[in-house]
């Protein structure tokens, strides 16, 4: 029997995190990896969102030499399709002027593959005094009296310690701990791609910085695309709700549009693997913790409720897990109760504020730009008729501003339901029904402001105060 104080399975962003922060707790840890090396068996590549470097000193150590695939995205593009495939427009986004710290101002996200930033991380885990066990499935846990004490892996070797499931969406420890059965399908989402390798230079001659863009349309769920250094990903991210077919066949839709084939030339990208993974995208996270064990990152269905946003939120509750089971050791109480902890840590965190506010926002999200047929399909004229329309030479700008508004005209009668399902609530929920005047007064709107803003606050932290 192999005594640890800490043991994790898995060494993606969360394990490694947490076996950095047991290891310099000065815990005795040890992380298993069923690849041989970190990353090897993860989705091939990411966007790193800029809060990791403002809550994790080592991510100021990343760079190019130790993950080559690295390139910032400083601008996105948003990619307007309409019902035929045709690009109408597009709109290029950066940081905005009310972004407050660096390096958000800078850029979007950091992207990078997983193959790079896996192995990346691991090594301060190992260098901090964790051990790391690669190629070694775990494939049972162990127990005691019914209660969990440890990990068995393939060969049956046995370690015991607290637990700390780190396996990612399809967890081992979640289901065997009895935190969990499987997903329900309105749990997880199927997030679909293809990688294309290009070269560097190519990509640096025709996106510059511009090195994320979103694909919206009527005629398939949004999807991104990410630029690495010499590579890019098209895919379908936790929008993908439509399954009355093969989510393959929408996904192709996007590579055929003629907008697209024609960035592919240009690029002159070869189409180089398809990958398909699972992830958790849940309102709230729930039963993420039992006697000796703790649930971090999509073993524990952390991924942000709005963009499944994934790597932060593993690398901030494995942080929190790895300071909750310091204290729980350290008092000899590892039960579920002392646990609860846990989930006060996570709730404290940035990634406890996202799923504070998830639920209305993410109904607006869903109503537009995620049901295409029901919403993009007006969104996208409508918008484009705004955007386009009025600077346009084809009549006298008053015969355009009337033609333009005879066509809005056309969309009220899905926009106004929209507002009236969507907005108003949202409006009514943080305003309070008898301020809803303010909105047709520019003067009194100025005035309310800062009341305006702590309802804000209010509305978005009212779960937590009942
Ligand atoms: C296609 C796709 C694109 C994404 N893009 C982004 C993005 O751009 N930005 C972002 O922040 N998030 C993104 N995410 C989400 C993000 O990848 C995950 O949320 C994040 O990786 C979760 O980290 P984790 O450490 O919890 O789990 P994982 O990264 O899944 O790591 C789990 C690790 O455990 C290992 N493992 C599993 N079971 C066992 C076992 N029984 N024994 C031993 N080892 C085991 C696995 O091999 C793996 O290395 C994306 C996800 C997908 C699928």
């Amino acid at each position: 029997m192999n005594e640890y104080e800490i043991v994790i399975v898995g060494a993606g962003p969360g394990g490694s995190t947490a076996a950095k922060e047991a290891a310099e707790k000065g815990l005795k840890t040890i992380f298993f990896e069923r690849g041989r090396t970190p990353g090897e068996k993860n989705s091939s590549g990411c966007g790193l969102g800029p809060r990791l470097w403002r809550e994790f000193d080592i991510m100021k150590e990343i760079n190019s030499k130790d993950c080559p695939s690295i390139r910032e995205g400083r601008a996105a593009r948003n990619y307007m399709v309409d019902s035929e495939g045709k690009v109408t427009g597009y709109i290029m986004t950066t940081p905005t002027s009310s972004v407050e710290y660096e390096p958000a101002k800078s850029w979007i996200t950091l992207n990078c593959y997983r193959s790079d930033f896996d192995p990346w991380l691991a090594k301060y885990a190992v260098e901090a005094g964790a051990e790391l066990k690669t190629s070694t499935l775990v494939t049972g846990l162990l127990k005691e009296d019914g209660k969990v004490v440890g990990v068995i892996d393939e060969k049956g070797e046995k370690y015991k310690g607290f637990v700390i499931g780190a396996d990612g969406a399809v967890s081992m420890v979640a289901q065997q701990s009895g935190l969990r059965q499987r997903w329900g399908q309105k749990q997880v989402t199927l997030t679909l791609q293809y990688d294309f390798e290009c070269s560097t230079s190519k990509i640096d001659d025709v996106m510059g910085d511009e090195a994320l863009a979103v694909w919206w349309s009527a005629t398939f769920p949004a999807a991104y695309q990410v630029f690495f250094n010499s590579s890019f990903h098209i895919g379908f991210g936790n929008w993908m709700t439509w399954w009355d077919r093969n989510p393959v066949h929408y996904l192709n839709k996007v590579i055929n549009l003629d907008y697209f084939q024609r960035l592919i030339r240009v690029l002159d990208a070869k189409p180089r693997e398809f990958q398909a993974h699972l992830l958790p995208w849940m309102g709230m996270p729930v039963n993420t913790h039992t006697d000796n064990v703790i649930l971090i990152g999509d073993a524990g269905g952390f991924p942000c409720p709005l963009e499944a946003e994934g790597i932060y939120p593993a690398m901030v509750t494995g942080r929190a897990a790895i300071e909750t089971a310091a204290e729980a050791i350290s008092a000899c109480d590892t039960s579920k109760q002392f646990l609860s902890l846990y989930d006060k840590k996570w709730m404290e965190t940035s990634v406890g504020e996202d799923f504070k506010s998830g639920p209305e926002l993410q109904s607006i999200w869903m109503a537009l730009p995620f049901s295409p047929r029901q919403s993009m399909s007006w969104f996208v004229p409508l918008f484009m008729e705004i955007l386009g329309g009025i600077i346009d030479w084809s009549e006298a700008h008053p015969v355009r501003i009337r033609q333009v508004a005879r066509r809005i005209k056309q969309y009220l009668p899905q926009l106004v339901p929209f507002i009236v399902k969507e907005v108003i609530p949202l409006l009514t929920s943080v305003l309070g029904e008898d301020r809803m005047d303010l909105l047709t007064d520019p003067e009194k709107l100025l005035t309310a402001m800062p009341e305006i803003e702590e309802a804000i606050t209010k509305a978005f932290t009212s779960e937590e105060e009942d």
